[in-house]
């Protein structure tokens, strides 16, 4: 005689005759759909981030360093590094390869390809594409010239196109109608990356998500270094249009432009070629989530809040400027007072005398 439980587990679970029993089979027939297909959905291509960037060197003469350092995060996503001995920026640049295309985000700080030779990296990274190399296509986080300077090395290859880093060049593009609002996506074929305005550190920058990878690239907005911010209002909208984004969206790790700071989140002196004991440079979704509230206790000028040190460089020369400018009057006043008053105090002596 079979024990209870057996009974319970011998019974079918279904019968395919009776009514009830088919709708018992369709609705676990959808469940099991959705339960298999909804993993699927935000399942994200894996990658590795166990990586050691070079720190540079206190003494680059004498400790030569190699100009650029690769990364695979995955096998069809490389991180590109410009050495702090080449350049003190030290960007960072990302090589997604879809089916169809791939995609350069930022060309870097050196234009020279014997200092540098960013493209013919690039090109030997790119799988084959018949006879050819797989079109390129280069895109810049913003204008700035640390993003851009290596756009040149890819004019003598006929599989690559530069997109322009002006304004007008950044909305015309991705045909944004109603900049710095919506999106706009760049096809890879099997790869897709959303484009989001994100101005405010540069009115042309913008960031990518990999929706492969759930990668979210954020150029100079938001990176382990300094936070430098032209327009602040423009900041704040970005940061809450990113935050809005990604709150329902899988993130696997946020790739920045620069880092700055330490493990312990001190930066570095501005310029400096060495980086001991460098900040990972990924950042989390949480990181994201955080920057609206940052971003909106920036005071103008100089604020730290958190892990982010926000600075609006222009105005805090501006305001030194102003300062040096009225230290500069005020000794003058005294000086012209001081004079003043010597000269009445030799005339009052003269006079008593006589
Ligand atoms: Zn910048
Ligand atoms: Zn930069």
């Amino acid at each position: 005689m079979a024990r209870e439980t057996d009974r319970i587990i011998d019974k079918p679970l279904f019968s395919r005759s009776a009514p009830a029993g088919r709708l018992t089979l369709f609705a676990l027939l959808a469940f099991a759909v959705l339960f298999t297909s909804a993993p699927a959905r935000c399942q994200l291509v894996p990658g590795s981030m166990d990586v050691h960037w070079n720190e540079g060197s206190s003494n680059c003469a004498k400790d030569p360093q190699p100009p650029l350092q690769e990364h695979q995060y995955n096998t069809r996503t490389y991180i590109l590094r410009e050495n702090l001995c080449t350049t003190f920026e030290a960007p960072f640049m990302y090589l997604l390869v879809g089916s169809t295309k791939a995609l350069l985000i930022d060309s870097g700080d050196i234009a020279d390809p014997n200092v540098v030779p960013l493209a013919e990296t690039v090109m030997r990274l790119l799988p084959p594409d018949g006879a050819a190399k797989l079109p390129l296509l280069v895109v810049h986080t913003h204008r700035h010239l640390d993003h851009r300077a290596g756009d040149g090395q890819f004019a003598r290859f006929s599989n690559a196109q530069v997109v322009g880093f002006d304004i007008d060049s950044v909305r015309s593009f991705y045909k944004f109608v109603d900049w710095p609002n919506g999106l706009a996506q760049v096809d890879l074929g099997d790869r897709t990356v959303d484009v989001i305005p994100t101005p405010g550190h540069s009115e042309t920058e913008v960031s990518f998500y990999d929706r492969s990878t759930g990668l979210l690239f954020t150029g100079d907005f938001l990176m382990p270094a300094r936070l430098l911010i032209d327009d602040a209002s423009a900041d704040v909208a970005s940061a809450e249009r990113v935050a809005a984004f990604v709150k329902d969206q899988p993130v696997s790790f946020v790739l920045g432009g620069h880092i700055e700071m330490n493990s312990a989140e001190e930066l570095f002196a501005w310029e400096s070629p060495y980086h001991p004991d460098e900040h990972v440079l990924q950042l989390t979704k949480d990181d994201v989530l955080k920057l609206p509230a940052a971003v909106r206790s920036f005071n103008g000028f100089y604020t730290v809040r958190g892990q982010f040190t926000m600075e609006n460089t222009i105005r805090i020369l501006i305001a030194f400027a102003v300062l040096i400018l009225a230290a500069a009057v005020g000794v003058l006043w005294a000086l012209i007072r001081y004079i003043r008053r010597r000269r009445r105090a030799r005339k009052s002596a003269a006079q008593i005398q006589t």
